[in-house]
């Protein structure tokens, strides 16, 4: 393969990419882990050994039941996780467990999806645990998951879930690649509402009200009531879908039943009236519109006179001296000019001057 010889590992050639990708399907953990590392690698020369794997796994992807897992930190998503997936495993069912949590880049460590939260389903023989990828922005950790899905689609894993912290963009980004959008509450007291934020709202396909058990049964029944009635105050993910409200303990491993029960329902309702098959092809349309945005910008932000004038204009914006439309002509009118000097301009080089 290529040169750029940096860094560690040199790229597996040709060859080595066909026999990973023949071991995924094969389901060897080993291959399925190996393959999954370098689809995060963000080498160049390894990103090209990833998408010919990828390339080659993509016929086999895609009959998996795609579920994203959401819930604020303490709703007791792990504890879920692996009572839900041991649930699974014991109907037969093959299950992969990976996560999206963009905070991991700043802390160094991926919190979510780890295989020392769920212990039990770590060490099954059919279970498959990735924690979240580390690097990069949120954009870099959604494509790494959503190709990571495609290799453990591959090799053989009927339910993928993706884990999110509740909070802020990573919801969207998992929405955006699953089937099924399952949201943990926690049974507070009082008002139920206080912390539903409605966007994530209307990106749930199902609530469960978790830790129903104890002296806590009474008030998550009151809770799930409570968002029964508020959720026709949002708009829900498919006109051919009312979001149902469960009642569940994860600790106890109770409502696994139910839960797996209304995303079989769901992929029924939904795959009879076509909405699947389009959501699934306007997610990959909206993947690579994602992509484009991302090359597109680093490609502007890598051309030397951008990085020139970019403080410049930043600060000229701050001190209100130009409007930000008159700052962002200024910098993508270098867009019409070839890139000068210096860093990565390879591909600009290749660009029309205006
Ligand atoms: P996460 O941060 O969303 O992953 O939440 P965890 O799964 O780590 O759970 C947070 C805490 O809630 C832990 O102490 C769990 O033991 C507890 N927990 C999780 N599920 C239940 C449940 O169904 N019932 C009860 N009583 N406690 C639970």
């Amino acid at each position: 393969m290529p040169s750029e010889p940096r860094g560690s590992a040199a790229a597996p050639p040709a060859a080595d990419v066909e026999r990973l990708a023949a071991a995924v399907r094969a389901r060897d953990r080993r291959a399925l882990a190996k393959a999954i590392t370098l689809v995060e690698s963000v080498r160049a020369d390894h990103q090209e050994a990833a998408q010919r794997l990828l390339e080659l796994l993509l016929p086999h992807a895609g009959q998996a039941a795609r579920v994203g897992v959401s819930g604020v930190p303490g709703a007791g998503k792990s504890t879920f996780i692996e009572a839900f997936g041991l649930y699974l495993l014991g109907l037969g069912k093959r299950v992969a467990v990976l996560a999206v949590d963009p905070s991991s880049a700043r802390s160094g460590g991926s919190i979510l999806g780890d295989k020392t939260r769920m212990p039990r389903l770590a060490a099954a023989a059919d279970a498959f645990i990735r924690p979240s990828p580390s690097a990069g922005s949120l954009g870099g950790v959604t494509r790494r998951t959503r190709e990571a899905m495609i290799v453990c689609e591959a090799a053989g894993h009927d339910v993928v879930l993706v884990e999110t912290v509740g909070v802020g963009q990573s919801e969207v980004a998992v929405a955006s690649m699953v089937d099924f959008f399952l949201v943990l509450l926690l049974p507070g007291a009082g008002d139920e509402l206080q912390g539903l934020k409605k966007g994530i709202i209307e990106l749930a396909d199902a609530l469960a009200v978790n830790k129903s058990d104890g002296d806590t049964v009474q008030r998550a029944e009151l809770a799930a009531a409570q968002y029964t009635g508020a959720l026709h105050l949002f708009r829900h993910t498919s006109e051919h879908w009312d979001p149902p409200v469960l009642t569940i303990s994860a600790l106890e491993a109770r409502g696994m039943d139910r839960v797996w029960a209304v995303i079989e329902q769901h992929r029924a309702v939904l795959g009879a009236s076509g909405e699947l098959a389009d959501k699934r092809r306007a997610q990959q349309q909206a993947w690579l519109w994602s992509m484009l945005r991302d090359g597109l910008e680093r490609q502007f932000l890598d051309r030397a006179d951008v990085q020139r004038l970019l403080p410049e204009m930043e600060r000229a914006v701050a001190r209100a001296e130009l409007t930000p439309t008159q700052a962002a002509r200024r910098l993508l009118a270098l867009l019409g000019a070839p890139s000068d000097d210096g860093v990565p301009a390879r591909r600009s080089r290749h660009a029309r001057a205006g």
